[in-house]
């Protein structure tokens, strides 16, 4: 936030930032679509377009109000396929990017970056340094490769890479898939590493309303840990093996399995509480009404009474929609990420969000949970080699967060099949009447 309030990155308003995207990709998609489909060549991993947007407008582009700019596309076809193999159609992706503004998220990371979530929720663009731009570029083959050889995957679904170019300043951008969707409300929200080297949610982030918190508070808040039917654990920690696998290969380090956790108990006794706060407040007005010196006017107070009814039934309906939307991305809820050959029980509760991985808590609350690993794009190849043995002389090498790949991936895996889920017998995603 700069001094006049204005929210900016690289100095640069967040306003120009996102409408200039949501230019710049209606372009590239626009443009794309007279390009015949084709198969994937190499060189479709390297190329890169360039596209000036001045004010005025020229003859591929519109007028428009932000300063003028200019919008790099990198590898246009290549991402055009990845979108295709996630199913995701070019007016779908136009929609969602571009049909109505952004919204940006605040950040719990430390590196700077921003993030922009988009209407419907589908999308996430983040901004990645120059770095982890070039790393990405360079990781594509092997990205295509790893996604055709391997659709149901916890590795983030990379849609587009950009760089928006204003003021003799670059900003890059990534488009991925969001994990979290943000009509389910977050009980918790962990960003796991398998490190226990200062991991945990600095002070700030804990008075946030809806904070990050890391290892050493998991530990705190579920000593021991999260349970998942037996078939489930085995998927996902199959899943995730894979994907360190793959993540050791290119030398990738310090990305995270971000874990969001749905509490269906604690949402139910919310509602609970929601309803008697309502007719609560709905028996407070009735008998100020009853106690008012002057007969109130009654169409009035039979009409606010009725358009909160009818305002709440709306929301309810509206919720239950979106709870059990079909995601427009293909196998990108959790729950399909981690099942390939398992066949998916559809949830017939009305009150249960699709999509997520049922699980219980140590005291036996029915949990939702939505996963997936983010920030892939530190390769240790790159930058790591100095810094490694640099700390290494300082902390022990066990617990430093930086550290070679393959025990970093070793760690990850063993935190995550050991420390944060657990194995238990199958049960029922609904209380049975023996308990409690
Ligand atoms: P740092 O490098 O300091 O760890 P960063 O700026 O690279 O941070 P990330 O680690 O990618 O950022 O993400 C930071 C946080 O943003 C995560 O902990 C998570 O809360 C949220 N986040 C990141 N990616 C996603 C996603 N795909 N869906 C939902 N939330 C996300
Ligand atoms: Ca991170
Ligand atoms: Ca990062």
């Amino acid at each position: 936030v700069d001094e006049g309030g204005e929210v900016t990155y690289k100095r640069i308003q967040s306003k120009q930032i996102m409408g200039s995207i949501q230019l710049g990709i209606q372009h590239t998609v626009g443009s794309l679509a007279s390009k015949p489909k084709r198969d994937l060549l190499m060189k479709d991993f390297w190329e890169m377009e360039t596209i000036a947007f001045p004010p005025d407008g020229s003859s591929i582009t519109p007028a428009h109000h932000y300063s003028e700019f200019r919008f790099k596309v990198y590898a246009p076809i290549a991402f055009r396929y990845f979108r295709d193999l996630f199913g995701i159609a070019p007016d779908d992706f136009l929609m969602s990017m571009c049909a109505s503004p952004l919204r940006q998220l605040s950040n719990p990371g430390a590196s700077g970056s921003i993030f922009y979530l988009t209407d419907d929720d589908e999308f996430i663009i983040k901004t990645v340094q120059k770095k982890e731009c070039e790393f990405l570029q360079k990781l594509l083959p092997g990205y295509y490769m790893n996604l055709s050889q391997n659709p149901r995957t916890l590795l983030p679904k990379f849609f587009g890479l950009y760089c928006f170019h204003y003021n003799a300043k670059n900003v890059r951008l990534v488009a991925m898939n969001n994990l979290l969707p943000s009509d389910i409300k977050m009980h918790a929200k962990y960003d796991l590493k398998g490190s226990t080297f200062r991991r945990k949610a600095s002070k700030t982030e804990r008075q946030k309303a809806s904070p990050t918190f890391k290892d050493l508070d998991f530990m705190e808040h579920h000593p021991n840990g999260i349970f998942l039917e037996t078939d489930k654990y085995n998927a996902l920690i199959k899943t995730i093996q894979r994907d360190c696998m793959v993540l050791e290969s290119f030398q990738i380090m310090d990305y995270s399995l971000l874990v969001g956790i749905h509490n269906l108990d604690l949402a139910q006794k919310e509602k609970r509480e929601e309803r008697i706060r309502n007719a609560r407040a709905k028996l407070q007005r009735s008998e100020e009404v009853r106690e008012a010196p002057e007969p109130p006017d009654f169409d009035q107070t039979m009409n606010a009474g009725s358009t909160t009814a009818l305002q709440s039934a709306g929301t309810a309906l509206n919720r239950s929609r979106s709870m059990n939307r079909q995601r427009l991305v293909a196998h990108s809820t959790a729950l399909e990420s981690i099942t390939a050959d398992m066949d998916i029980p559809m949830e017939e509760d009305e009150d249960v969000p699709a999509g997520g991985i049922p699980a219980r808590s140590e005291n036996d609350e029915r949990l939702i949970l939505y996963i997936g690993i983010i920030d892939i794009l530190q390769s240790y190849r790159l930058e790591k080699k100095l810094e490694h043995t640099f700390k290494s002389i300082i902390y022990n090498g066990d617990t430093v967060s930086v550290c070679r790949p393959s025990f970093y991936a070793q760690r990850f895996q063993n935190f995550m099949g050991k420390t944060v889920f657990k194995k238990t017998p199958t049960f029922p995603l609904k209380h049975s009447p023996s308990k409690r």
